[in-house]
């Protein structure tokens, strides 16, 4: 609850999860989303597909001109271009560190728990393999041959690469400039009340997409499946709350439960999309409005980290691995795992955080270690609801990075940090005071008339 005793955004949306898996669940078991029945074409694929869909839309539809905006406006804020480097080098260790790691929790766990072992699985879903794009391509790509193409396709590290660019250009122009300073500061004000909007209708949405998630769930295969889901979701509680919370709390010294607390909505955010690039709004609005990081910093951690960090599709790598190479009795060796550790880091920097990109990247991991990649056949059934978990996963780590390196850099608030309400989004938020509404009619007719305010 907020201090105006309304319920807060968060509340709401978590009532929205809730409802959404008991919905979703009683449409599956009870045998409702039969595929010819009323339930499934008018619910499940017609009101709930439809609200989902315009809400992920809605969502990736603010993520270009959000970073674009706000990213200009950190490197104008940053005070100091050198920084920027800095900012550019943590950030990526961090998230290369972490994503490492990862996999190595997954591996671990898979391994102890011998997770697939006397399997005999067989499988009738075909997978084929999809290339992942050579490193070499990968550095190729960060340049962007045409911007609009860039922004079109929603190409994050082009698009970054091209607002540090301008950015700096901006700086360069000097004192002429400073008009268009201005516009992009509130440009990127404006966007952020955009977000404020379309987060409103969010526990509407989350419902939506939750409820159709698991009412179209094979829950038999998830029992046939159950030790590798078991094992995968619990590398990944392993990883949230033990690696990356270790890290924090050894790199920030700040207080942990905050942090957990103030993540739960990019967390149900990235559930519910599956996708961390669609997600990068709120990780966004949440690292900077309410875990403190300044926009300097977190305008570059937060679609960087979108694109490039993967914790929880690296552990579902590693713990796929030891899956399917227990299952067809394929003795890895420390060699395999280690290379199996080396592509996933690499994969995982090529590839967006979209929905059921992590399959594409296990195909790539597995033809480097001589698994079957038919394999994957076998895990596909589950992977719908793992994918929604891992993406919690995947964003934590963003969120998490980017405190640790807005920390570190002294572009961080330990008050709005520490704040429990900080940047709570309540009804409040989201409407347009009628004076200001006037007023600015007023100031468009006046420029209308007189060419001028
Ligand atoms: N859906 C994940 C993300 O967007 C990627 C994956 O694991 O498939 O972060």
């Amino acid at each position: 609850m907020s201090k105006k005793g309304e319920m807060t955004l968060t509340t709401k949306v978590v009532i929205g999860m809730v409802l959404g898996i008991v919905t979703g669940l009683l449409i599956n078991t009870t045998g409702l989303n039969a595929p010819e029945s009323f339930t499934h074409a008018y619910i499940v694929n017609g009101l709930f597909h439809v609200v989902g869909t315009m809400f992920i839309t809605a969502l990736k539809m603010l993520v270009v001109p959000l970073v674009l905006f706000s990213l200009i406006s950190g490197v104008l804020g940053i005070g100091d271009i050198g920084q920027l480097g800095k900012v550019g080098a943590k950030a990526f260790t961090l998230y290369l560190l972490t994503t490492a790691l990862a996999i190595a929790v997954g591996i671990t766990i898979a391994v102890i728990s011998g997770v697939g072992e006397g399997a005999h699985l067989t499988t009738t879903a075909a997978f084929t393999a999809k290339e992942a794009p050579p490193l070499s391509q990968v550095l190729i790509d960060i340049i962007p041959s045409n911007i609009i193409d860039a922004m079109a396709e929603g190409k994050m590290l082009q698009i970054i690469f091209f607002s540090i660019l301008l950015g700096i250009s901006i700086l360069m122009t000097g004192e002429k400039a400073k008009p268009l300073v201005v516009g992009i500061e509130i440009m990127n004000e404006v966007m952020m009340h955009m977000v404020n909007i379309i987060m409103a209708v969010a526990p509407y949405a989350v419902f939506a997409l939750i409820a159709k998630a698991i009412s179209s769930l094979g829950l038999d295969l998830l029992v046939n499946l159950a030790g590798y889901v078991i094992v995968l979701i619990l590398a990944l509680m392993v990883h949230l709350y033990g690696t990356l919370t270790g890290l924090f709390k050894l790199f920030t010294g700040l207080n942990i439960r905050m942090l957990l607390r103030k993540l739960r909505d990019v967390q149900i955010f990235a559930f519910s999309t599956s996708s961390s690039n669609a997600t990068i709004p709120v990780t966004l609005r949440t690292v900077t409005e309410r875990l403190g990081v300044d926009n300097s910093v977190a305008s570059f951690t937060v679609p960087f980290g979108a694109t490039i960090n993967m914790d929880g599709t690296a552990i579902m790598q590693g713990v796929a691995t030891v899956f399917i190479a227990n299952a067809y009795g394929v003795d890895l060796g420390l060699g395999g795992y280690l290379t199996v550790i080396m592509m996933s880091v690499l994969a995982s920097i090529g590839t967006a955080g979209v929905p059921g990109v992590g399959l594409i990247m296990l195909s790539m991991v597995f033809t480097q270690v001589g698994l079957p990649v038919e394999g994957i056949g076998l895990i596909l059934g589950v992977d719908r609801l793992l994918d929604m978990i891992r993406t919690a996963v995947n964003v934590s780590g963003d969120a998490v990075v980017s405190v640790i390196v807005g920390k570190s850099e002294k572009k961080f608030d330990p008050a709005v940090y520490n704040d429990p309400e900080a940047g709570v989004l309540t009804e409040e938020d989201i409407h347009i005071d009628e004076k200001v509404e006037e007023e600015l009619a007023e100031a468009v007719e006046k420029v209308e008339k007189e060419g001028r305010i």
